[in-house]
């Protein structure tokens, strides 16, 4: 196995471009190396990211905030303004494992693991994140310096399935500018107090209007179905009502609906079903008052 420590992300592009045999990314490692250890992968490339600079960055841009791939949930809590105006992102990145896990885990792991259970994943994408993608020439490239943008809910397709193609990475994830009386909230279960693999996990983002009606909403849920979902008629039972007791309820059934979940030893279908459905509702609640309070 070779392993590359490129310093910048056209070189590390070009080196997993041009690897014939299977290469990954390196970024914290609390995946891959699991995965290697255990003879699930066995990589002929491993390109170590965490030497490139500008995936290690949280920069505040067109009003809201690009996150370096390579950012860790440590990092996430310690910037100064990130989780006062995205609490659910930064809350949902800091339940991956222990401390010493998020010391390590980074944004664009917790991603492209492809694993349905990810738990930042529905928080990006209640909050209507955008992934940056750099590729190789020829690769379905969009937009300046040869990146795309892709809502964070189409990069994963399957468990350990993403829609990049060879040589992509992740680079980065626009968070868009906040609209004023905009909370996020993210929430999961899990049968341990810590340390385990969501049940459920729900992300929800909805705006206010002056009077208190909710104007805008995205309803995301993880765990359910082979990809975190982003579901829109949880999120229509929202729009247009104060979020009162009968919307909640309307999203609770929504949420419900949308869940195609698996059996494992952490629940059965139908317990994720309810769950769902109750995580909703307590998101929803968490969302609102944040919106409330501007
Ligand atoms: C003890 C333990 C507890 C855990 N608990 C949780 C938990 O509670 N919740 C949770 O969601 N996860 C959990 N995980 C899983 C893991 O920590 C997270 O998924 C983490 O965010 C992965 O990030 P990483 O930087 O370590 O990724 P890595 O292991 O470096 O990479 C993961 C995969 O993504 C690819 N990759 C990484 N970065 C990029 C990029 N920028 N572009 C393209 N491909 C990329 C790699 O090639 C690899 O296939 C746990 C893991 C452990 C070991």
């Amino acid at each position: 196995m070779r392993y590359e420590a490129p310093a910048s992300l056209e070189q590390a592009v070009a080196l997993l471009a041009a690897e014939r045999g299977e290469a990954r990314v390196l970024a914290g490692g609390t995946d891959l190396l699991v995965q290697m250890k255990t003879d699930l992968i066995e990589p002929e490339l491993v390109v170590d990211i965490k030497g490139i600079a500008e995936l290690r960055e949280i920069k505040e841009e067109a009003g809201g905030f690009r996150i370096g791939a390579a950012v860790t949930g440590a990092e996430l809590k310690e910037h100064p303004r990130l989780g006062t105006v995205w609490p659910g992102i930064v809350e949902a990145a800091n339940l991956i494992g222990s401390t010493q896990i998020q010391g390590r885990a980074t944004m664009g792991g917790n991603l492209c693991n492809g694993s349905p259970a990810a738990d930042s994943v529905p928080a990006l994408i209640a909050a209507g994140a955008k992934a940056s993608i750099a590729g190789p020439r020829g690769a379905p490239i969009v937009g300046s310096k040869g990146r795309r943008e892709v809502p964070v809910e189409d990069v994963m397709l399957a468990p350990r399935k993403l829609s990049l193609a060879k040589g992509e990475i992740v680079a980065s994830f626009l968070l868009p500018p906040k609209p004023a009386r905009t909370g996020d909230a993210y929430l999961r279960f899990i049968p341990r107090t810590e340390m385990d693999i969501a049940v459920v996990g729900c992300g929800i983002c909805l705006t206010l209007d002056a009077k208190g009606t909710c104007t805008g909403a995205r309803v995301s849920l993880g765990a359910v179905a082979p990809r975190p979902l982003l579901v829109a008629e949880a999120a229509a039972a929202l729009i247009g009502t104060p979020v009162d007791d009968a919307a909640l309820k309307r999203l609770d059934a929504a949420a419900r609906a949308a869940c195609k979940p698996i059996d494992d030893k952490r629940g059965t279908k139908d317990y994720r079903i309810k769950v769902a459905g109750v995580l909703a509702r307590r998101a929803a609640q968490i969302a609102l008052d944040r919106a409330r309070k501007g």
